[in-house]
């Protein structure tokens, strides 16, 4: 067997490690499940050195023992303070350098001698030496130094035949760059990169941090000049949970029992942020990465409709207000299936197996092939209409995956709402499939505005899982849609197999054929009516009037009439939208 060369992202904020063994990539194991090693170092009490996990815990109780983000000074003539003695930031980084090559010899069960490492496109040949020099004192041979979007361009596409331009927008915690790739025939070239190397998702946490610094002189007039370093790194933690919370979820609490004695009096923080005012607060943020966006691109002297791909990497990108400002302004959905913590050192273990002449398959990830979502009363066009699509879960997103949205009730004393389940694409949710729905009943007795959580759950399996709770009572209605994702592709084919099936057989189950064109009728009348439904809003007063006498009918028929009686009533319906329609 060839020899292996490890992948290292070695970031401001995590860092990870990879390789590639029989043609898979393995991404590493850091520590409980979690492949994330903060790139933190730190010396505890009793003198021990304190990577990772470690010393971001102490980083709450002793920050002055603590450093971090050491790779913003990669390259600089520094010395940095740690217990009794200073280090260079090469050393600091060779520190987590190690602790990496560690791991992934204890996961192989033999040494590791070489290592591929990531840096910015940005970066400098003073800090691609400090790197390298880091990689050796942590007695690693340093195979190549790459750029962190060619690994994440190798992570997608490193089997990819033929040309492609690439945006790769990276967005850490402290660092942000977007770099246009050009990839051909597996070769990977970085034609342009913009950025600003003080910008992520920490300043995302310092704005909720503002905010709740706010809320507390409000409420107990206190100061942040009045909160000691610990009580401020818990804020900080508390803030980066609830901004991470606010990437799947409407709304997060911020929690911290036991904050601080203040005047004789115990301070527990409990605030709720809405991701609507969280946007609000980023949306400065964001605006600056799509300007930086829109600078890559006129520097690789490209238009947006010549990309081919958008690929998310770091952690921040997580934000679903980046996708949605990214897909607005450049056409594009963008792609964020390879885990955009994990993508980078992805790319930098096939680089290591394609240096030491190893195959690398594609990087396969369970991803959904539909968008699946609900309907509401939203805009469409500039128009309020009842159907407007509302996806939770986007497709080509990784599974599983849990996403919830807040709605509000239309109505005073709403008693109750229904939930439609829809998988497609079409933004008028009539034109996606619908795979289900339910009702939720016995709402509070409130104004309209009443808040219920709409949470959608996709597992590996395709089981769908829709719930939707009353925010103000904790009330909560599920159901679960089995085989969502075949289940369409699987029921066309069953239907296809029983009527080939049939026609060989030469006879057709009569009662069966009755009750199929019974439910087909039943569901051209409901769609029927849902149309009629939408042409209200426009048509004149007199068909409106028409309209609902006739939608009424045929609601009556079908909850209790014959069959002709429904056929009657659905073709009178179907004449009167078709003179309106002409
Ligand atoms: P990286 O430097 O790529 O490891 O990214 C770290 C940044 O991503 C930190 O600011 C994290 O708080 C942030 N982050 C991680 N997960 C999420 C998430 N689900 N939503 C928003 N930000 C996240």
């Amino acid at each position: 067997m060839s020899e292996i060369i490890i992948g290292i992202d070695l970031g401001t904020t995590n860092s990870e490690v990879a390789l590639v063994r029989n043609g898979q990539v393995e991404i590493l194991e850091i520590q409980n499940g979690s492949k994330l090693l903060p790139s933190i170092v730190g010396l505890a009490d009793d003198g021990a050195l304190l990577v990772g996990e470690a010393a971001l815990n102490q980083y709450v109780l002793r920050p002055e023992n603590t450093i971090k983000s050491i790779k913003r000074r990669m390259g600089e003539e520094a010395q940095v303070e740690l217990g009794s003695r200073s280090y260079t930031p090469q050393e600091i980084s060779a520190i987590i350098l190690k602790r990496l090559k560690e791991i992934a010899e204890k996961h192989l069960g033999e040494p590791v001698e070489k290592a591929v490492i990531t840096v910015p496109a940005y970066f400098s040949d003073v800090q691609r030496q400090a790197t390298r020099d880091a990689g050796e004192i942590a007695g690693l041979q340093v195979a190549r130094i790459i750029n962190e979007p060619t690994a994440a361009a190798l992570a997608y596409e490193s089997n990819h035949k033929g040309e492609k331009q690439i945006m790769v927008f990276d967005l850490g915690g402290g660092t942000f760059d977007v770099s246009i790739v050009r990839l051909e025939e597996g070769v990977v070239e970085v034609l342009a990169s913009h950025g600003d190397n003080h910008l992520g998702g920490d300043d995302f946490d310092q704005k909720i941090i503002d905010h709740v610094q706010e809320h507390l002189a409000e409420k107990y007039d206190l100061q942040a000049s009045d909160l000691s370093s610990q009580v401020k790194a818990r804020i900080r933690r508390a803030a980066e949970q609830a901004k991470i919370t606010l990437s799947d979820n409407p709304f997060a609490m911020l929690e911290e029992e036991y904050l601080l004695k203040w005047k004789g009096q115990v301070i527990h923080l409990s605030l709720e942020l809405e991701r609507h005012s969280y946007e609000e607060m980023i949306q400065e943020f964001i605006d600056k990465t799509l300007e930086a966006a829109h600078i890559a691109l006129d520097g690789a002297g490209l238009s947006v409709s010549a990309l081919d791909e958008i690929l998310l990497v770091g952690g921040a990108t997580r934000t679903p207000l980046i996708s949605t400002r990214l897909e607005n302004e450049l056409g594009l959905q963008p792609r964020s299936e390879v885990d955009p913590d994990l993508c980078v050192s992805t790319g930098a273990a096939i680089q290591g197996a394609i240096i030491s002449g190893q195959q690398v398959s594609s990087v396969l990830v369970d991803v959904t092939p539909y968008t699946f979502g609900t309907s509401a009363l939203a805009e469409l066009d500039g128009e309020l209409y009842p159907y407007t699509f509302i996806p939770l879960i986007r497709k080509n997103s990784a599974i599983p995956i849990s996403k919830s949205e807040a709605f509000y009730t239309a109505f005073d004393n709403q008693e109750c709402v229904e939930v439609m389940v829809y998988q497609g694409e079409e933004r008028d949710a009539l034109n996606n499939t619908k795979i289900g729905s339910f009702h939720m009943e016995e709402l509070s007795e409130v104004s309209q505005g009443n808040e219920i959580i709409a949470t959608f759950s996709l597992d590996i399996d395709g089981i769908l899982q829709v719930s939707a709770k009353e925010k103000k009572t904790g009330k909560e209605v599920s159901i679960t849609i089995d085989n969502a994702i075949a289940q369409f592709e699987g029921q066309q084919m069953e239907e296809a197999k029983a009527r080939i099936g049939q026609l060989f057989e030469g006879e057709v189950d009569v009662e069966e054929e009755g009750s199929k064109t019974r439910q087909r009728e039943q569901t051209q009348a409901r769609a029927l009516i849902e149309k009629a439904q939408r042409l209200m809003e426009s048509a004149g007063e007199e068909d409106r009037e028409d309209l609902v006498d006739m939608v009424e009918q045929l609601n009556d028929t079908l909850a209790k009439g014959s069959d002709g009686e429904i056929q009657s009533a659905t073709e009178q319906l179907a004449d009167l939208i078709f003179y309106l329609e002409s």
